[in-house]
């Protein structure tokens, strides 16, 4: 656990977040700024920076995760599609230092891809 991390307090139950999701290795919850209603992350629970920063059995559960709530996240929200993602590194745009898969909901009628 990071003391400083957004992600790790939700985690341990410390900062409010909405958890759709909890397992012993991974925990979902809704972003607190989403792009489309539902956006959703998806955290490995001990704290990582990076996708190589876990261990490739981590990494499979967190994929595992996106797999089984991304359908459940598009269904919720009615929508068409969806941005599965990672943005992996500062000069990627990771702006919180926890690795997290987004789910972001898209419609047939919002504009194209971003
Ligand atoms: P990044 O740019 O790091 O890939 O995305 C960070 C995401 O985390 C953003 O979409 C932002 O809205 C979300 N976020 C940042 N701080 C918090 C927080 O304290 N709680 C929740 N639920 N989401 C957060
Ligand atoms: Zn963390």
């Amino acid at each position: 656990m990071s003391n400083d991390c957004p992600f790790c307090g939700i985690v341990a139950g410390e900062i409010p977040g909405r958890i759709v999701f909890e397992s012993d290795d991974v925990t979902a919850f809704l972003d607190a700024n989403p792009l489309a209603p539902g956006h959703t992350l998806v955290v490995p629970n001990d704290h990582h920076e990076r996708l190589t920063d876990l261990s490739e059995e981590l990494a499979r559960e967190v994929f595992a995760a996106l797999h089984r709530l991304t359908p459940a996240v598009e269904a919720a929200a009615d929508a068409d599609g969806s941005n599965v993602a990672f943005n992996n590194g500062p000069a990627a745009g990771q702006e919180v230092p926890h690795l997290h898969g987004h789910i972001i909901p898209r419609f047939d009628d919002d504009g194209g891809a971003p």
